[in-house]
Formats: C-alpha cells, sequence, structure tokens
C-alpha cells in the first residue's frame, strides 16, 4: 500500500515537473511568429514516417546511422513496456505479490509475447551499442564531434545522457531476468535473452530484485524524461513535431516578406488603392537580430538539434576554414533564448538585455561566409533549416543596419541602376545575341534570337521564353552558354523568344544578400512584362533564376512552367528532336558537378546525367548529387571577397573532380563554370582539363 501510494506520488511530481518545462516553451513558441503555412498534413505525415520512423536521413551515414537507427526502433518498442510498467504501477499490481496478475497488458497473449520479446532483444542490443557510443564519444577522436560551438560541459551532457539510457537497459534487463524467475511458467511475455541470466538470480530473491530493478527503472524513466528539456537528447522528444512541421517547399526557396511587398507595390505604383489597403502589416524588425524575431521553427529547430555535427560536417565554408559552423548558428539561438528566455516570459517581446543573438552570439564573419548550399539542410537528421536563419539575418544586417560587405553593397547600386549586378549598361543586355554563328548542313549561318517584343508585334506568342539571366547576358562564360543553347534551340526549330533589354536582374543576388525590397522590386518588374507578354513556359540556363522563377515569383504573383535547360535539353533528346553523336567525346573522362540550385535545391539530378550519358561515361565524383559540394559562388559569394579560411571553396572542389582522373568537368550554371575553370587555372591543369557546360556539349556533339 505504501509503495502504491508512493509511486503514485513519484508519477504526480514527474508529470508535474515535465508539464512545468513544457509549458514554458510553449509560452515561447506562443510569443514567437508563425513560419510558414502548416497545410500539406500528408506530406508532412510521410515525411515523418520517412525521416523519424525509417530513419531514411540518418542512415546517410550508413554504419552509424544503422546503429542509431537500431536504438531508436528499440526505444519505440521498448516504450511499449515502459508504458504499460507505469500502467501496473498505478494500479498497484507491482506490489501485491501475485505473480499472476502483474502485467497489465499481458492479455494480448501473442502479440504481448512478440512486443514483450522485441523489448527483451533490443534492451540487450541498445545496451550493447550504447557502450560502443559512450567509447566512441570519449576515446576516439571524431571530428564532427569537435567544434568552437562545442563546450566541455555538452560533452559531459552527452555522455551522461548515454549513461543513463544504458542504466536504463541494464535495469530493464535485471527486472526482465528476475521476473522470468520469480514468475516461472506463469511469466507473461517472453524474455528470450534475458531469461539466459535465471542462473544467477536465486529464487528466493527473485521477487525482492524484481522489484528494486522496476524501481530503478521507472525512476531513472522520470529522471529521463524530466533531464530530456535541458539536456542536447531532447531530440528524443522533438524530432517527430520537427519534422512534422519542417519546410515542404524546395530548400533553396527563400521566404517572402510580405510586409516588404506592400510597400514595394507603393513604390511601383503609389496609386494602387488596393495597396493602401493593406498598410497595416508594418514589421517590428525586418529579418533576426534576437531570438524574438524568429520564428517558433526557429526554436523548435534549436531544442531539436542533436549536436551530431552532420551538418558543419558538409558545410563548404567550415571544410575550408571559415569561421562558419551551421551547428553553432543553430546551438547559438538555443543558447540566446535560455538566456533571454526568463525574461520573454516574464515581459514578453518588449523584454531586452544588454546582448543579442547577432552578433554577440553568432557573428558578421560567421553569417557572410554562407553559400546557401543548403548541404546542412540536406543532412540534418531531424530536418533543421539553417540557412534561413543565416538569411533572416543577413536581411537585419542588410535593411536595418546597412552594413553589408561593400561589394554587396556595390552589386545591389549596380542591380538597381543596371538591371545587372555588375556595372554594365542596361541597354548592352541583348549583346550576347550578336553575331551567333550555326552550321547548317555544313554552311555557316548567322542565327536571329526573336524577341517577345517582335512576336508581339507580329500578334504571336511563342511557346517558350528563353530568360536569359544576368550571368546569360554579361558573363563571358554565361554569354557563351546563352549563345550555344540559343543554337539547340535554333536547331531543334523551337518557338521561342528573349526579352531582350526588357529583361532586368532576377534579384536572386539581392535577396540571398538580404536587400528583399530590391529583390522583390526586381521580381515584380519582371512578373510584369512576363505577363504582359503572356509567358507561360520559361527555359533558362541558370540554376539560381530558375529557382527564383519558379518557385518565389509565385509569392509575388508570377506564375510559370519553368524547366532549367538540362531538364529541356533531355525532353528534346527523348523526343528525338536532337540525336546526340557521340564520336567526338568517345575518348574523353568526364565528370559532372551538381549546380546546388538544380540539385539540392530542385531535386534535379537526373536530366544533365542523361544528356552526358548519350555521349560518353560520367565518372562520380565522391560527393555528387545531393551530396555534391559548392562550387563555392552561391549565396552572393560571387560578388564578394571569399570570408577568412584556409582554403577556396572553388579549390577543394576542383580536387573533388580532379581526383576522378577526368578530363572533362561539365557543368549546368554559368556561376559554377566561372569556377571551376578559376579552380582548373589555379591548379594549372588547364590544358589537360577542360571545363563545359552541358549546352556547349550537346553543340559540340551535333557539330553545330
Ligand atoms: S547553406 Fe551551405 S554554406 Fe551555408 S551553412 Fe549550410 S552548408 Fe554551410
Ligand atoms: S543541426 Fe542537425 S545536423 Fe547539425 S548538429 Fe544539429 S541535429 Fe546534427
Amino acid at each position: 500500500m505504501i509503495e502504491h501510494i508512493l509511486f503514485i506520488f513519484v508519477t504526480l511530481i514527474s508529470v508535474g515537473i515535465l508539464i512545468w518545462s513544457f509549458s514554458k516553451i510553449f509560452r515561447i513558441i506562443k510569443l514567437l511568429k508563425k513560419p510558414y503555412s502548416l497545410k500539406n498534413v500528408g506530406e508532412r505525415l510521410n515525411r515523418v514516417y520517412k525521416v523519424v520512423f525509417a530513419q531514411t536521413k540518418i542512415m546517410r551515414f550508413p554504419i552509424v546511422g544503422f546503429m542509431h537507427a537500431l536504438v531508436f526502433w528499440g526505444f519505440l518498442l521498448i516504450t511499449f513496456g515502459s508504458g504499460e510498467m507505469v500502467l501496473d504501477g498505478l494500479i498497484g499490481l507491482p506490489f501485491d505479490n501475485n505473480p499472476l496478475n502483474d502485467r497489465v497488458l499481458g492479455f494480448l497473449g501473442l502479440a504481448y509475447d512478440i512486443l514483450i520479446a522485441g523489448g527483451d532483444i533490443f534492451a540487450w542490443i541498445i545496451a550493447i551499442l550504447i557502450i560502443a557510443f559512450l567509447v566512441r564519444r570519449n576515446f576516439m577522436k571524431i571530428k564532427r564531434f569537435t567544434g568552437k560551438e562545442m563546450r566541455h560541459r555538452d560533452h559531459k551532457d552527452a555522455s551522461f545522457a548515454l549513461f543513463l539510457i544504458l542504466l536504463l537497459m541494464l535495469s530493464l534487463i535485471g527486472m526482465n531476468a528476475a521476473y522470468f524467475v520469480h514468475t516461472g511458467i506463469n511469466a507473461k511475455g517472453i524474455f528470450p535473452l534475458s531469461s539466459q541470466l535465471a542462473d544467477f538470480i536465486p529464487v528466493n530473491s527473485a521477487h525482492i530484485i524484481e522489484l528494486s530493478m522496476w524501481w530503478t527503472h521507472i525512476s531513472l524513466i522520470f529522471f529521463f524524461a524530466n533531464y530530456l528539456p535541458y539536456s542536447k537528447h531532447f531530440h528524443v522528444f522533438m524530432s517527430i513535431p520537427n519534422v512534422y512541421f519542417s519546410r515542404t517547399e524546395p530548400y533553396t526557396k527563400m521566404s517572402t516578406m510580405a510586409n516588404v511587398t506592400d510597400e514595394v507595390k507603393m513604390m511601383l505604383n503609389p496609386n494602387a488603392s488596393s495597396v493602401q489597403a493593406n498598410q497595416s502589416t508594418e514589421p517590428e524588425r525586418f529579418g533576426l537580430k534576437d531570438v524574438e524575431d524568429g520564428t517558433w521553427k526557429n526554436y523548435i529547430d534549436s531544442l531539436a538539434c542533436t549536436q551530431c555535427g552532420r551538418c558543419t560536417s558538409v558545410c563548404p565554408a567550415n571544410l575550408t576554414g571559415k569561421l562558419l559552423s551551421p551547428r553553432k548558428i543553430v546551438l547559438d539561438y538555443r543558447r540566446r533564448m535560455e538566456e533571454k528566455m526568463r525574461g520573454l516570459l516574464k515581459e514578453g517581446k518588449t523584454y531586452q538585455d544588454s546582448k543579442s543573438l547577432y552578433p554577440d552570439y553568432t557573428s558578421y564573419a560567421e553569417l557572410w561566409a554562407c553559400t546557401t548550399c543548403n548541404a546542412c539542410a540536406q543532412e540534418c537528421p531531424v530536418s533543421i533549416d539553417h540557412p534561413s536563419i543565416i538569411l533572416e539575418m543577413r536581411r537585419y544586417i542588410f535593411l536595418e543596419e546597412s552594413k553589408a560587405p561593400s561589394l554587396i553593397n556595390s552589386m545591389s547600386t549596380n542591380i538597381e541602376n543596371n538591371g545587372a549586378p555588375w556595372k554594365y549598361s542596361a541597354a548592352d543586355r541583348f549583346n550576347w545575341a550578336k553575331n551567333i554563328k550555326m552550321k547548317v548542313n555544313g554552311e555557316e549561318k548567322e542565327i536571329k534570337v526573336s524577341l517577345m517584343s517582335e512576336k508581339s508585334a507580329e500578334n504571336k506568342i511563342p511557346e517558350y521564353l528563353f530568360w536569359v539571366g544576368s550571368a546569360g547576358s554579361y558573363d563571358e562564360g554565361g554569354m557563351q552558354i546563352s549563345r550555344n543553347f540559343a543554337k539547340i534551340l535554333e536547331y531543334a526549330k523551337i518557338d521561342y523568344a528573349c526579352l531582350g533589354t526588357e529583361e532586368t536582374d532576377s534579384g536572386d543576388n539581392a535577396k540571398r544578400a538580404g536587400n528583399e525590397f530590391l529583390a522583390q522590386m526586381q521580381a515584380m518588374m519582371n512578373i510584369e512584362t512576363m505577363n504582359a507578354y503572356k509567358v507561360k513556359k520559361i527555359v533558362t540556363c541558370d540554376p539560381h533564376d530558375f529557382n527564383a522563377i519558379k518557385n518565389e515569383y509565385p509569392d509575388l504573383g508570377g506564375n510559370y512552367e519553368v524547366m532549367h535547360h538540362t531538364q529541356f535539353i533531355q525532353d528534346l533528346i527523348r523526343q528525338g528532336k536532337i540525336v546526340l553523336k557521340p564520336d567526338i567525346f568517345k575518348n574523353t573522362k568526364i565528370t559532372f558537378h551538381d549546380p546546388c540550385y538544380l540539385g539540392r535545391g530542385n531535386g534535379e539530378y537526373n536530366a544533365p546525367r542523361f544528356t552526358l550519358s548519350k555521349i560518353g561515361n560520367i565518372t562520380e565524383m565522391k560527393r555528387n548529387k545531393s551530396r555534391s559540394l559548392c562550387c563555392g559562388a552561391g549565396g552572393t559569394q560571387m560578388f564578394k571577397e571569399a570570408e577568412k579560411g584556409n582554403q577556396e571553396i572553388y579549390e577543394l572542389r576542383t580536387e573533388d573532380a580532379l581526383e576522378t582522373g577526368c578530363n572533362l568537368i561539365a557543368t549546368a550554371c554559368p556561376m559554377c563554370m566561372t569556377m571551376m575553370k578559376d579552380g582548373i587555372k589555379m591548379k594549372d591543369k588547364e590544358q589537360e582539363v577542360k571545363v563545359m557546360d552541358i549546352a556547349e556539349i550537346v553543340v559540340k556533339s551535333l557539330g553545330i
């Protein structure tokens, strides 16, 4: 009786403390902004199934991933037994000394036997794996467990939590063995492994051993549950909600600031009454300076982080010695929230102390080192979105402090004045299309790239708009890609046209720099032009503009079917409109560099490989497809000095390519092509290794 009362008392205290801990978290969540629409319930549940229950992301590191998955699946089974133990305790069964009654769910029969047997086997497996994890963490020098953000107490916390899990498993094994001896043939459930310990347990002390193990196990469960919210192992609770609430949009889609949209509409059209009617949404602050400026998803991201370091281990900035570590970005948020939480709960969002997330925790140099490649988000086993925190802080720096790197400011001024990130005249935007020569039936002829305005004058709407983009219009390599793609369009007799000087910069780089006003202004101007020409289908050679127009323009009223030129070429080959001749590349060893905004951002890995497979064999780099390393140009890095480090990112990526022994690096982005060419030049390999866009390879193969 006393034990029964004691158990109820302990349970109430534990649950009470847990509710108190969670209530603080819920109050903070209520204080923060909503991140995005939470529709797509089906897709979200599917993601939870894949990422959490099937452990697909964690398995990307196969050996340790499988070990972790075993622990997770084992925990699920053991939770069934633990739940039953709490029920048993609340009813008082373990204390009545009647072996026939002491398992409340025993009536489930065979299903019960299977579940309990599974739990028993996994208790042993988990115990062994936890010992392996403890050895690995404490005695092996695993690089991703280190980093400036990993404090001594974080390591102690990790080991302590593992030790608690080990004790949980050992007490469960001991309890199962003693229960087996105590109840004999009346045992409910099967204990295939723990029953092997029966010989070590005297029959007359079995019940007392069982009860003490029962109490130990239950006390550890209650302690562990209440320790978790203050430990790195909080992901045990938070990973399922975090994965469920993660973004369902492409990684590289950046949010649209609705408050800015109203102001930009006013700037572009001051008389629009519908715009004036929406003026009530003045933001408290542009971007993110401190934790209360974030969304509740940023917050639960920070609580779900397991500190595994997978994100940092694939970050190109970190790999090349720059200050940025995506794990630190997430941990900075959690630590700053822990520091400010009490004040925020007391005084609300107006509470201020003398610090802020930026720059006291996360520094300027870290934020400007990011290439927005999203390798971190791709790799995170609990679907944390690091780049959105980084980009929101850049928005704060740009829009509130006007302190962006000077070259980024020049880039913005150029876009404002010339509609391009460089100091070129807007009137020269269509110069790339001059004097394009193409071989037709063995004869060279000049091709004429049509303009939408000309087509419109003839009352025609071409099927495709060829969106050239700033790099394709002004950058030497980019112009070469545009010319080659125009030849392919002509050769395949595609009904297309360009905007020419009516096209202006897409706003992609301005957006990644945090200049949301300029980005939206550019986007709206382009949308107005394209909508006026009734554009429906767009094809572009630039993965960054492809991403912006496909994923970000719809928020501003631009809805188009957008294709990257590698997808378009793939379709042309499939339709038989172009037939590639492999002869010219038959002795060429090709490797392909995946552009982050095409591959990781928009899931297109196959189209470029499909085309390349028609002309030769591809040797993959060790980091390829979703694991591909960024070339170092994205996220505005192309337009600024690289942050301090021990290597250029493009150099590291070039080393990846050279390791394959290739003599042709195929690319599918003007910026990637520039970076890889720079890398080959730096390595003094220009004679042996060529860098070509897929469009150039196709043109050469067609012999046009
Ligand atoms: S987006 Fe890329 S560069 Fe930026 S933090 Fe993530 S991995 Fe690093
Ligand atoms: S953010 Fe994700 S990948 Fe990075 S340490 Fe945390 S859990 Fe691991």
